[in-house]
C-alpha cells in the first residue's frame, strides 16, 4: 500500500536531501514545502507586499501559482512561481532572512497547507517541512522528526550556498538558522514541534546513505 511519509525538523538538518532520495527509492513524488514558503516570500519581497495587511496578503496569495517540475535529465526538481523557474533565487540568503517571518502569517499557512493536502490526496508521497506530521497530514503512516547539531547544520548550509556561488560566513548562517528556528517554534499558527508518533533522528553522526536506508526501512515496515 502506498503511504505518506512526513519529514519535519529544524532548518538545514538534511531533511530535503534525505526526503529526495527516499522518494526516489520508494518511487513516490517528493514535495519540498519549504520551497513553497520561499517562493511566496520571494514574491512578497519583489512586489513590496505589506506583511501586516491581511487583506493584501490574501489577495496576493489568491493570484500566486506554485508548482514543481522534474527535469529528470538534470536530476533536478525545480520550483516554479507563476510559470517562472525560481529554484535558484529562492535558495539565496536574502530569501532565507525573510522566510520565517512570512511563514508565520496565518493566511500564508492556510493557503499553502490546503495546496499541500491536495498534492498528497492520491497518496504515495514524501513531503518535508515543519508541520507535515502535525498539521498537513496528521494521519501520515510514517513521521520522522530530524535534527542535527547547530554547527554541522551551518556547515552543510554553507557548503550548499557555496556550490551555488554565494559565499556566506559561518557566523551569519548560524545566526540565520537560530533566528528561523526561534520564529518557527514560537509562532502562534502551527509552531514547529515533534508529532507524538514521530520517529526522532539526530543525524549529526550519520551519513546521508544511512539516513535514507533507515527511513526506507521504516517505510517498508
Ligand atoms: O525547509 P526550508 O529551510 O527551505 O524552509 C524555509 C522556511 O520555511 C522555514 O524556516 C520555515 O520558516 C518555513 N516553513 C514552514 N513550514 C513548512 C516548511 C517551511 O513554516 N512546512
Amino acid at each position: 500500500p502506498r503511504i505518506i511519509v512526513a519529514i519535519d525538523g529544524y532548518s538545514s538538518c538534511g531533511k530535503s536531501s534525505t526526503a529526495k532520495l527516499v522518494a526516489k527509492q520508494l518511487n513516490y513524488p517528493y514535495i519540498d514545502t519549504g520551497a513553497m514558503y520561499r517562493a511566496v516570500t520571494l514574491y512578497f519581497i519583489q512586489n513590496h507586499i505589506s506583511l501586516t495587511n491581511p487583506k493584501e496578503v490574501e489577495q496576493t496569495l489568491a493570484g500566486l501559482q506554485i508548482s514543481f517540475r522534474r527535469h529528470a535529465e538534470l536530476g533536478r526538481n525545480d520550483t516554479y512561481l507563476n510559470g517562472m523557474n525560481v529554484e535558484d533565487e529562492i535558495r539565496k540568503m536574502y530569501v532565507s532572512e525573510r522566510v520565517s517571518e512570512v511563514s508565520a502569517i496565518p493566511e500564508v499557512r492556510h493557503a499553502l497547507v490546503a495546496q499541500q493536502q491536495r498534492m498528497g490526496r492520491s497518496r504515495g508521497i514524501v513531503m518535508d517541512g515543519r508541520d507535515i506530521g502535525t498539521v498537513v497530514f496528521p494521519e501520515a503512516e510514517l513521521k520522522i522528526f530530524m535534527t542535527a547539531n547547530p554547527l554541522i547544520r551551518a556547515q552543510r548550509r554553507q557548503q550548499e550556498l557555496m556550490e551555488k556561488g554565494e559565499l556566506v560566513g559561518l557566523e551569519q548562517i548560524m545566526e540565520n538558522l537560530q533566528m528561523r528556528d526561534h520564529i518557527d517554534t514560537h509562532r502562534s499558527e502551527s509552531p514547529l514541534r515533534q508529532a507524538e508518533d514521530a520517529v526522532f533522528i539526530d543525524n549529526s553522526m550519520m551519513t546521508l546513505d544511512e539516513q535514507v536506508e533507515l527511513v526506507v526501512r521504516l517505510a517498508d515496515e
